[in-house]
């Protein structure tokens, strides 16, 4: 075999292996971007020259859990999505510049991303209980990932009907929101579900959960978004991950990673969380 033919050969093997790991069909592909996936070990031009983009790592073992930062992820409340103009060039090559620079404008509560106590609490927000604050220790660590009862909202019967064991601290809850794909639907759907205010209460009073991640927008069901949020962030011990990507990842125990930037004063920040095995 010449090295073009072991090249040609690596990339198959390797393109192969991607397509059974990745499960690229349950994607739909990113607006303006060729999404569907190139060669590894390809660097050159022309036709070869096309990223390689993954929700599925190392053969399985990493899970990347978080929405991708494009225009039709959605936002809270509106039918449009993010939209075409939250990211744009302020300086490219194009034009002449010698390097391409970009700038962004997001709502700090967009895709996946984490809530501070001061979300819901004034005295907390003037405090400085802002994402910085957050417990980096909280937001690393094993973590379960569980199947909600489908089309139900986490009421405090959902909750006890999990039977979450003592001492984990860290849940992720996949609801019907995930089957129903919502987060890749750029209108904003009331009808997600989320923590009715008695499931919020009795995970505080009857469990070890300081970590809550959610498959929507929100944690807190639509009608309870004030009650929930509140019964949630009142002690400043729970976290809330929202906007997570479930799709295609075994219920179970991972260790998580999540990782927020650090915006002194803002109350959420987007955030990356990937699972490993
Ligand atoms: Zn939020």
């Amino acid at each position: 075999m010449n090295s073009l033919s072991l090249f040609a050969f690596l990339c198959v093997i390797s393109a192969h292996s991607i397509t059974i790991s990745a499960n690229f069909a349950a994607y739909p592909p990113i607006p303006g971007v060729n999404a569907k996936e190139g060669c590894p070990l390809r660097g050159g031009g022309g036709d070869a020259l096309t990223p390689l983009r993954r929700e599925v790592y190392d053969n399985g073992k990493i899970f990347d859990i978080s929405h991708r930062y494009a225009p039709e992820l959605p936002v809270w409340e509106s039918s449009e999505g993010l939209g075409q103009d939250f990211l744009w060039l302020t300086t490219s090559i194009k034009n002449g510049s010698r390097a391409n620079n970009s700038e962004f404008k997001l709502g700090a509560h967009t895709g996946t991303h984490v809530d501070a106590p001061g979300h819901f609490y004034d005295n907390y927000y003037d405090a400085g209980f802002d994402v910085d604050s957050l417990d980096l220790k909280l937001l690393n660590g094993l973590a379960l990932l569980v199947d909600t009862p489908r089309d139900k909202n986490i009421t405090a019967e959902v909750m006890k009907s999990l039977n979450i064991p003592k001492g984990v601290r860290r849940v992720l809850f996949r609801t019907s929101n995930t089957d129903r794909r919502l987060m890749f639907k750029k209108e904003f759907d009331t009808s997600y579900v989320g923590f009715k205010e008695d499931g919020a209460k009795w995970l505080i009073q009857n469990t070890d959960i300081k970590l809550v991640g959610i498959d929507y927008l929100s944690a807190a069901a639509y009608d309870h978004s004030v009650q929930s949020h509140l019964a949630f962030l009142e002690s400043r011990e729970i976290i809330l991950v929202e906007g997570l990507k479930l799709d295609d990842v075994p219920a179970g125990v991972y260790s998580l990673s999540c990782l927020p930037l650090r915006l002194v004063h803002s109350e959420a920040s987007p955030i990356r969380c990937i699972l490993i095995t």
